[in-house]
């Protein structure tokens, strides 16, 4: 077995014992509630999206509620979370698209889901996991650092980052995974805070290290 498969081989084991449980964090009842947070939470924390989608979801928590509201008042409801006439424009004709091509419904696959606006592929694939139990690896920017402070890989870009994951680790555990390696960096491992030599499971898995890892964004 190589260096690497014994890493995450390790990873897996403690990221287990340290979080048995993965309550997905974005507050939602359906996919498309989960699909409208997901977008939200892009450059704005998961705290706030679940601050904010109440409000939203009190006015319309279905496509075909939503196309009813003027983009304006979804933008003013939505503008804590950060890119709010982007944002609000998107859920208003991602709504639309829904009602006219999946009659109302989330479609299940990531073609469908990154046809639509504001949706790319780690929005996609946060909802494929979470709503539909399909085996995804959404890379945000905690798993792109860590799969770098760990060892993981090169940390070319976002897209590598996930297929060099995807190779590692047993794909009936990449949904929760992906949840506990959320969960670990943002209790462990903060942009600036750390040089790589500091935690349990930096000094295990490279014990070797004698400079800190310098980290691509
Ligand atoms: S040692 Fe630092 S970089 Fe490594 S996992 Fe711990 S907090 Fe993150």
């Amino acid at each position: 077995m190589n260096l690497k498969q014994e890493k995450a081989d390790y990873i897996v084991q403690r990221l287990e014992e340290l979080y048995p449980e993965t309550p997905i964090p974005l507050d939602h009842t359906d996919p498309y509630t989960l699909l409208i947070a997901v977008l939200l939470s892009a450059q704005c924390t998961d705290v706030r999206v679940n601050q904010i989608t109440p409000k939203l979801f009190k006015r319309a928590n279905t496509p075909q509620k939503m196309v009813k509201v003027p983009v304006s008042e979804i933008e003013d409801i939505i503008r804590p979370c950060g890119l709010a006439p982007r944002k609000s424009k998107a859920i208003s004709d991602l709504s639309q698209i829904l009602l006219d091509k999946y009659n109302g419904e989330v479609p299940q696959s990531f073609e469908g889901l990154e046809e639509l606006p504001g949706v790319g592929h780690k929005t996609a694939s946060v909802v494929m996991a979470q709503s539909f139990g399909v085996p995804a690896f959404p890379v945000d920017t905690h798993i792109h650092r860590l799969a770098q402070r760990w060892g993981l890989t090169a940390g070319k870009n976002v897209e590598q980052t996930e297929e060099d994951l995807k190779k590692v680790f047993p794909r009936d555990k990449w949904n929760k995974l992906h949840l506990q390696i959320i969960f670990y960096g943002r209790e462990h491992c903060t942009a600036r805070g750390c040089d790589g030599l500091q935690c349990d499971l930096c000094s295990s898995l490279n014990f070797l290290r004698k400079t800190p890892v310098k980290t691509k964004k």
